[in-house]
């Protein structure tokens, strides 16, 4: 059941929050004891299209703390349905916000995800950047025994986890383990290791602000193409729902 607050762009339901709202509900999430770990997922058009096709893919999201609009496909297309959403939020930026206040707070942070050493390489530029910060462990993302990877997680005792394996594996992941896992709050964050870690770079600022990060990795990264061969026909598919005056396309 998708929760009846959120913004439906496709199918997928979207909280309409600001990025400082999306802090502080993460913050709250961070200071509450006990229950399961509570997840933020940040789908972008391929994930709303994932989920269309993938039940499990679309519990995992409609189950999430914070569905946050990542990509600013997700955006038009909430336009174009004519139930805007407030802002995009890049799970980016808005894990910058929490790295800054678990630096501040003491909370401990635990990577998963990317290849062998990138979460290490993170790790420590993630230190040098936020004085204080505490990262109590991380772990490759190419695994097959959860229960070992729970275990190490545990032990390490994080209040944050950083989820990056991918989606929908990173969505699926957590929604499967989350009653196993004691952290207080995971965040779902695709490349972003790598990202930190240096290997993969960001669009120019900017870009950014034009909405043409997509295309500056695209020309990065041409392999992309089949991928986001898809964003066009995300927002044709808007555009169909809009007619026929529905939103789950
Ligand atoms: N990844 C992983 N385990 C997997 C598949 C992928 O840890 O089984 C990592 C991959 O190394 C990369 C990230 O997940 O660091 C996915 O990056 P991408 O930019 O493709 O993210 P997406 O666009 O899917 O959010």
């Amino acid at each position: 059941m998708q929760n009846q607050s959120r913004v439906d762009v496709l199918g997928v339901g979207f909280d309409a929050v600001t990025p400082d709202a999306a802090v502080s509900r993460s913050v709250a999430i961070l200071e509450s004891r006990g229950g399961a770990v509570r997840y933020v997922v940040t789908p972008n058009p391929e994930i709303v299209e994932s989920c269309r096709r993938d039940t499990v893919a679309r519990d995992a999201v409609e189950n999430a703390a914070l569905v946050l609009p990542d990509g600013i496909g997700v955006i038009y297309a909430a336009k174009i349905l004519g139930r805007p959403l407030k802002t995009r939020v890049t799970g980016i930026d808005y894990a910058a916000a929490l790295l800054e206040i678990c630096a501040e707070r003491g909370y401990g942070l635990y990577l998963l995800g990317a290849k062998s050493g990138i979460a290490e390489v993170a790790a420590d530029k993630l230190r040098a950047t936020y004085d204080g910060l505490r990262i109590v462990g991380t772990h490759d993302g190419y695994f097959s025994d959860d229960a070992a990877v729970i275990a190490a997680i545990n032990a390490a005792e994080p209040h944050m986890l950083f989820v990056c394996l991918g989606a929908p594996r990173q969505e699926t992941w957590i929604a499967r383990n989350a009653e196993k896992l004691d952290a207080r709050l995971a965040v779902c964050l695709g490349g972003a290791l790598d990202v930190w870690a240096g290997i993969a770079r960001r669009a120019p600022v900017r870009w950014q602000k034009l909405g043409l990060e997509w295309l500056y990795r695209l020309l990065r990264e041409p392999r992309r193409i089949g991928r986001m061969i898809k964003l066009p026909l995300f927002l044709v598919r808007a555009v169909g729902a809009r007619i026929r005056g529905g939103g789950h396309g």
